[in-house]
């Protein structure tokens, strides 16, 4: 049931790739194929079913936003993370500089890029990259996971948003060492290699508070599992993120390669990709295939949302 319905899914997803367009900011993105669609699900009870080009590498960019906040809570912990980044939804497109200096200058959560950039400050080490992939290998239980040197070049030569707000930073004393250390690793971590498959292995550790459900050993703790989901669910899917929570309900966090990082509550993980986005940065397909899969399977986190309700207005 579970691979129909994913199959339907990535079918479903396919018929509205052409509506949207690919990430050219970053040069390097601009070569994807619109596309390549595919998704993978893992569940906590062991199985995986996958769909479509879910084999497909792409980079992980904001997605790679969820594992720096992993590092940084077990690294520098909570209070330091949270003297620089805050817990609340932004409403704003994820590259937006304007409330650093209207609302307050600590960007106002970690799913964004200046939070991000900020969070990635706080990771001590000489080798914060090294520390970052290690854990990425880890929790996309892929040893072979690595980075995408012409992505990390093109991003960090057409970045330059993201270093104005870097620079912003440093002069409001948030960034604390050298802003452009800061955002080469910042750069680096949205420049890891993953396909659909890791992403799910990701999304059901989180959906399995932290367990890898294959060895039942613990990869992270149960607090920052809880944390990283809350902010899926509220801030995940950028100034869309009310909305995806009201139509699909899943704690998600996409990036501007074309992915889509999800997890459902103690059931599994899902990642999806599709390069084709719409105006804020979120995957057409990929959306596509997490509505249809979370009305088919019943999976928004409030329930009882199935196709049998075709009166419900969403
Ligand atoms: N690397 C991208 C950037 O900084 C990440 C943005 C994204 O995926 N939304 O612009």
């Amino acid at each position: 049931m579970i691979q129909e319905a994913l199959e339907k899914a990535v079918s479903e997803g396919k018929s509205v790739t052409k509506s949207g367009k690919i990430a050219t900011y970053i040069p390097e993105l601009s070569k994807a194929n619109t596309e390549h669609i595919g998704a993978c699900i893992k569940t906590v009870s062991g199985e995986t079913y996958s769909a479509g080009d879910w084999q497909q590498p792409f980079t992980m960019q904001s997605i790679s936003k969820t594992i720096s906040l992993t590092l940084a809570l077990q690294t520098a912990g909570y209070d330091k993370v949270f003297s620089k980044v805050g817990l609340e939804p932004t409403g704003d497109s994820f590259n937006s500089i304007v409330k650093l200096e209207t609302r307050n200058p600590n960007p106002l959560n970690p799913m964004i890029n200046a939070g991000a950039i900020a969070t990635a400050s706080c990771i001590p080490g000489d080798d914060p990259f090294k520390l970052f992939l290690d854990l990425a290998r880890k929790l996309c239980l892929n040893e072979n996971i690595s980075l995408n040197t012409e992505v990390f070049l093109s991003e960090k030569r057409a970045g330059m948003r993201n270093r104005s707000m870097a620079y912003w930073m440093k002069s409001e004393n948030i960034i604390e060492g050298d802003p452009e250390e800061t955002l080469d690793l910042y750069f680096k971590m949205c420049s890891v290699n993953v396909n659909a498959g890791d992403l799910a292995s990701w999304g059901v550790i989180l959906a399995n508070d932290g367990v890898n459900p294959y060895t039942g050993t613990r990869l992270i703790e149960s607090w920052i599992a809880r944390l990283v989901k809350t902010f899926m669910m509220t801030c995940g899917m950028y100034d869309g993120s009310g909305e995806f929570a009201i139509k699909i309900g899943i704690p998600s966090k996409s990036g501007v390669g074309g992915g889509i990082l999800s997890s459902v509550e103690a059931r599994m993980g899902i990642g999806v990709f599709n390069p084709s986005l719409d105006p804020k940065g979120n995957s057409v397909g990929g959306m596509r295939i997490l509505e249809s899969l979370s009305k088919s399977l019943g999976l928004h986190y409030f329930g009882g949302h199935t196709r049998d309700n075709l009166k419900d207005p969403i």
